[in-house]
């Protein structure tokens, strides 16, 4: 299955938040083999989020959305995807019975605001939050599926974790493992510190196609990422240990070094 993250919110699009929730996502859904090719950001704008949406289903089976489903006026994810796929609105009353009991530990009526969050599409499976108010909504509507997730990361992350249980794991029939060689540089030994020259060395296994091997060039050395698909982690590492042997052979011990799993 492809999936595609959106994240909705301005404050996302005018940099005054970092969008952590598509990296912690994009992580997840690469550990667990789902293709995911395309990221968007998109601000608290219905007819953009639609637009967005309609771009998305050109490439993808599911979106996942983060952001816009609290109390205030700007919070439209969920309103805008039960009118992109013409569903009916319906009240869960297990995020209600959640929101009243919320409002009366406070000592206050729940207000009109408040109460929308319990709105979810008719046949939708409901994801509650243990974290905040506003529930998550899984809906599967001709053949496309749509997570919808708060913005929040402490409510996103064991949202999302739930999404995979009931949703996602199931959809991939493989899983991805890494190992990352993080190469430091020996300046005494007047080593290069470029990409390129851990490529050279690499020669013909940066051709391969599983694992693969690739090369990233970061600020302090270079990072040699080795990663296996396979149906299952063991089959994954199995065949994973040759290569990342090969790897670091290649290497030689002239660099500082030192192998992590990602
Ligand atoms: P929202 O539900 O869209 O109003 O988002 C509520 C809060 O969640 C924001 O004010 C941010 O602090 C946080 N948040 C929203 N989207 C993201 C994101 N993509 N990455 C990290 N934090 C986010
Ligand atoms: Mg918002």
């Amino acid at each position: 299955m492809v999936v595609e993250i959106i994240s909705v919110g301005t404050e996302l699009l005018m940099g005054s938040i970092l969008n952590t929730n598509a990296q912690h996502i994009a992580k997840k859904l690469a550990h667990m083999g789902l293709d995911a090719y395309y990221q968007t950001v998109v601000g608290d704008n219905p007819e953009r989020l639609r637009a967005a949406l309609d771009i998305a289903y050109t490439r993808a089976d599911c979106v996942i959305t983060t952001g816009g489903l609290g109390p205030t006026k700007d919070d439209l994810t969920k309103e805008m995807l039960i009118s992109y796929f013409d569903c009916t609105p319906v009240e869960d009353p297990e995020a209600l019975r959640r929101l009243e009991t919320r409002a009366a530990k406070r000592g206050v009526p729940l207000s009109e605001s408040m109460r929308k969050q319990a709105t979810v599409p008719a046949g939708a499976i409901v994801l509650q939050n243990e974290n905040g108010t506003a529930p998550g909504v899984i809906i599967e509507h001709g053949g496309r599926a749509c997570i919808m997730l708060p913005g929040p990361p402490k409510e996103m992350k064991p949202m999302f974790e739930t999404a995979c249980d009931v949703f996602l794991r199931g959809k991939s029939d493989k899983v991805f493992v890494s190992m990352n060689v993080k190469l430091y540089t020996m300046a005494e030994k007047g080593l290069p510190v470029g990409e390129s020259p851990v490529a050279d060395r690499l020669g013909t296994l940066v051709d391969g196609q599983n694992p693969t091997v690739a090369t990233y060039a970061k600020e302090d050395g270079v990072l040699v990422r080795v990663t296996a698909a396979a149906p299952s982690t063991e089959e994954a590492r199995e065949l994973l240990a040759p290569i990342l042997a090969a790897t670091r052979e290649a290497i030689g011990d002239d660099y500082i070094r030192y192998v992590e799993e990602d």
